[in-house]
Parts: structure tokens; sequence; C-alpha cells
């Protein structure tokens, strides 16, 4: 193998790295540090990768900033100075931006330029990887850094491309940002990027139509500017934050959405009356919906969180109807918890109104908005949060082509796993950084992304020291594993009201399969390492 300053030769590298957002910076670094020559591709223009595309109005995230960044720079990290508990998508940006530079990783990354296919040489022990640009690169190693959530999915709706207005989609937001003064708006999709964008949408146009069809659990973000010594203070705690970080289920210690889900209350909604359920309210606000013992683990549990989620929104909802209509038909827990910044108070201003798919469908798009099955919405701008074909769909869009020909997008038609999410058999060297069947979504993903590219760091150093040309999942404990995982999906994430992305049940003819392992990083993570200290169990290296 060659060394990084050795490899003029840049189409024949150790290992290539397709995408350079949190995962793809870190494994470019990674590996090099290793002594490995890498070339990193990004189909955008810059570093980001979800944080460069999703640039949507109200687009932030919901770990703590301090938690939500590299843990293994502690020179670094003491000079980088976030301004908000909860960054929003320009300052993680930012962030890593000003990474890539400070660790010098641009000029290791082809930019604007996608990869299209990947082929295995079978003889040769290589990846054979042509780009869009025509380039064609040998490496012994492909690292998909890919993202779980990069694969939009366009809505099947008739007339789609017909719209004579301004079609905008949240996760390809124009980069210049969009001003939506004075115009008629339409959002379709109420998930995270969706419930994000409504409030700030909403204090712009002239008129907005939230348009949904599944309701959304939201809870009131804890976001504010930190203060002027609270970073400081933050930031001497930082190697307590990060052991307390990788000690954690969910790679986070402090508040954020994840972090809630891991806090449970002694009390069992089911044995409470409904005042002291009411009184939860009065004290928690929407949080007291679901600080139960219960409610996580029974389905009866839940319907009775879903009632008191209910009385909830229409303390805050002024319209009775309205405030029905927002409340969700399937169980708190099937997906992601939103955290929003004045969701439910959007609705009762007079610019603003609720559309219910369910009772009233979208018919078409026409060119003068939407025709919906009651009325036509005249509109200038329809945005769509539509959201992503999830976990395997980034890697299903690239023609990844493995032993005998075969392809990683019919292996995952059939069955989207990998073993221990990092790798899949028929598919040598080729590693997947938070893979299905990897904590990852459920996850702060920067920790379980920093877990996986250093495995796979380690791994591959491994391979060199004993003189291994190739590594793969071992079938069988690939599907072991793919049950193992399955253990772990609750009544609540798998029930059939739930159509989850983590289910894949959001992308039309997707296997409904729980996807991400909910076991908990950390014993996710003690597993990985008895892998390693056993020899590399369930993968057969050559
Ligand atoms: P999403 O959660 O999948 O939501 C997509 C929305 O679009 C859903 O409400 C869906 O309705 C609706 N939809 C899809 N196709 C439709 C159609 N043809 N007609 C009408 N409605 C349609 O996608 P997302 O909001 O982009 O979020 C995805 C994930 O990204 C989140 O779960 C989260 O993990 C991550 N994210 C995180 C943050 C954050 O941390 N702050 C922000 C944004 C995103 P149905 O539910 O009925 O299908």
């Amino acid at each position: 193998m060659g060394d990084i300053g050795e490899a003029l030769d840049r189409s024949e590298v150790d290992v290539v790295v397709i995408g350079a957002g949190f995962a793809g910076l870190y494994a470019l670094y990674m590996l090099r540090e290793a002594g490995l020559s890498v070339r990193a591709f990004e189909r955008g223009e810059g570093v980001g990768g979800t944080w460069y595309w999703n640039r949507y109005p109200g687009a932030r995230v919901d770990i703590q900033s301090v938690e939500y960044m590299f843990t293994k720079f502690p020179d670094l990290e003491q000079e980088w100075d976030w301004t908000e508990l909860m960054p929003a998508q320009a300052e993680i940006e930012r962030y890593l931006n000003w990474v890539a530079d400070k660790l010098g990783l641009r000029d290791g990354i082809t930019f604007d330029t996608a990869v299209q296919r990947a082929t295995y040489d079978d003889a040769a022990a290589t990846w054979r990887v042509e780009t869009d640009a025509g380039e064609q690169v040998v490496a012994r190693f492909v690292v998909a850094a890919t993202g779980c959530l990069s694969a939009p999915i366009e809505p099947a709706i008739p007339g789609l491309g017909s719209f004579a207005g301004d079609s905008l989609y949240t996760n390809r937001f124009p980069h210049e940002g969009y001003d939506f003064t004075g115009k008629r708006v339409a959002v379709i999709g109420t998930g995270s990027s969706g419930v994000q964008s409504v409030p700030v949408i909403a204090a712009q146009a002239a008129e907005l139509f939230v348009l949904q069809r599944s309701a959304a659990y939201t809870l009131p973000s804890p976001n504010r500017p930190l203060g002027p010594n609270e970073l400081d203070e933050l930031k001497s705690q930082y190697a307590d934050i990060r052991s307390a970080q990788w000690a954690s289920p969910v790679g986070t210690a402090r508040f954020g959405a994840v972090s809630f889900l891991g806090r449970r209350s002694l009390t069992n909604i089911l044995e409470a009356s409904w005042d002291e359920q009411i009184g939860k309210v009065d004290e928690l606000g929407f949080a007291g919906c679901f600080a139960w013992a219960d409610v996580f683990f029974d389905v009866a549990a839940n319907d009775a969180a879903k009632r008191l989620y209910a009385e909830a929104i229409k303390r805050v909802v002024n319209d009775p109807g309205t405030a029905e209509d927002l409340v969700p038909h399937y169980p708190f827990g099937c997906k992601r918890v939103i955290i929003d910044e004045g969701y439910f108070e959007t609705f009762n201003r007079d610019n603003v109104q609720l559309v219910n798919l369910r009772r009233n469908p979208i018919e078409s798009v026409v060119p003068s908005g939407i025709q919906l099955a009651d009325r036509l919405l005249e509109l200038d701008v329809i945005v769509y949060a539509t959201g992503f074909d999830a976990m395997t769909g980034s890697l299903s869009r690239i023609d990844i082509r493995g032993r005998d020909g075969v392809t990683l997008r019919d292996v995952w038609a059939e069955s989207p796993t990998a073993y221990l999410g990092l790798g899949v058999a028929g598919f040598p060297n080729l590693f997947t950084v938070t893979g299905p069947g990897s904590p990852s979504v459920l996850t702060n993903m920067v920790t379980s992304i920093e877990h996986h590219v250093e495995w796979i760091t380690a791994c591959i150093g491994h391979l060199q020291a004993n003189g291994h040309r190739s590594i793969e999942p071992d079938r069988a404990a690939q599907d072991e594993w793919a049950e193992h995982v399955n253990t772990f999906a609750g009544p609540l994430q798998v029930h059939p009201s739930c159509n989850s992305w983590y289910l894949g049940a959001n992308v039309p003819g997707k296997t409904r399969h729980y996807m991400p392992y909910a076991g908990g990083l950390t014993r996710y993570m003690a597993r990985c390492a008895e892998v390693v200290e056993s020899g590399y169990t369930g993968f057969e290296l050559a």
C-alpha cells in the first residue's frame, strides 16, 4: 500500500471515500493519519453533507452544539465558538468548513463529483470507482460515508413538473436562500423538515397552506443563544462531557431529542389519574405527555400519552378542528421526535391553514397550484418537505457491483441489512459508515460516525499488518446480526400504523424492515470491540 506523500498517481489509491460530510471528513483525516492514500468524492460543491444540502429555513440540529462536533480534537474544540445551544444549519456548515481547513482536508476531496459506479475486481481484490466526471480510480477499499438521510425521494404526485411557480425541496434548498415575502406558499410534508420550516415561512409568506398527511410528534426546542461565559464554562468541562457522551447509549449526555427518550419517569401513565396526567403537562408542557415509564413499551400506555398530547395541542391551537387534525394517529416513538420552534403556535396565524390530506387528498399539481379533492390552492411556491430513501437509498442509487457482478441495490431490495451496519456479504473491502444495522440515526450521529470511522481505520490497519487482501462479512453472521437487530425493534416501532423511514415504509415498494439497531450505542460498541478481539468474528479475511 502506498504512502500519502508518494501517491502521485491519483488514479490508484488505498481508499476511496464517498462523501464529505461529518463521516467523509473524519474518514479522510483518520485514514490519512494511518498513512494511507485516500481520495474523497463529494457531489456537492462544498463540505457538509446533510448540512450542505438541507439549508431550508429553520434547519437546526436537535443535539446540543457542544456534543454535535468531533470529539477527538481536544485542541481544535477549544478554538471553535458555538453561538447557540442547538446550532442552525449555517453554523454547522461553517464548523465543518473550518474543520476541513484546520485539518487540511480539501486537497483530498474532489468536489462537484458524484460516484456513479463501483465494481469489485475479485482477482485483484480492488474496487474500480467511476465518477460522473468520467474519472476512474482503483482502490483497495471503499468507505461509503454517504449519510443515512441523503437520497431525496420525489413524491409520486401527478403533474409534479407542471407547476408554473417555484418548486423548492427542503433537502436541496437554494444556496442563495429564498424570500417568501408576499407569496402564496404550500409546504407538503410535516416531518422534521416541514415542521422546522413552517414557522419561518409563515412569518414571511402572504398565505401558507401546510399540507399534512401524517401529523407530527414535536416538542418545543429549548434552543437559545449561549451566554457570554457559558461556552467558556462548557469548554472547561469538555473532557467530562466527552466521557459522559461516550458512556451514553445515545452518544449524547446532555438534553437533546434523543436523550429525552433515554430519560424514564418512574410512574406509569396507565396507573395515573387524568388529573395527575394533566398535572404533568402543567409542569413540563408537551414533554409531560411522554415523561412516563410505560409509554415507550406499551401500546395502551402510548395511546394514553397520545390523548394527553391532544390536550396539550388544544392548549396552544385556538381552532378546535385544526387542533384535532394536528394529533398523530400512530404511536409516539414510531418516528423520530421533532424539536420545533413555534410550530403549533403558527396555526393561530391568520395567514396559515392546515390541510388534512387524509380527508382532502392532493389530486394533482397543476400549473397554477395544487388541486385538492375539494378545491384548487392557487400558489406561487410549493415547498416539498417529503423526506428521504433513508439508510440504504444513497448507496442503492450508485451502481455498486460486488462478487459475481451482484449489485448492492438488488441485495438491499430484498433485505436492507449489513453486518454490524459496517459491511455487506458479497461486497469485500466496502465499508458502510453508519449503515443499516447500526445505531446511527437513533443516536448522536457524530458520535456514531466517529466510532465507525475509527473501527474501519483500525480494521484496515489490521489487514495491512497481517498481509490480508480483503475482508467481507460472513453471510450467516450477517443474517444472525439482522435477527439480533430485529429483536430490539419494539411494538411501537413496527406498529402497523407506523410508516416511518426507519422501516423504509415511506418509500413505495421498499421492503418493510426496521433498519437501525435500537440496542444502544454502548452495547453496540462493546459488540464491535468483541468482534475485533476475537479475530474479526463474523468476517472472512483473505
Ligand atoms: P420525513 O420525516 O420522512 O417527513 C416527510 C413528510 O412528507 C411526512 O410528513 C410525509 O408524510 C410527507 N410526505 C411524503 N410524501 C408525501 C406525499 N406524496 N404527499 C403528502 N405528504 C407526503 O422527512 P424529513 O422531514 O425530511 O425528515 C427526515 C429525517 O431527517 C428526520 O426524521 C430526522 O431524522 C432528520 N432531520 C432532523 C432534523 C433535526 O435534527 N432537527 C431536521 C430535519 C430532518 P407521511 O408521514 O404520511 O409519509
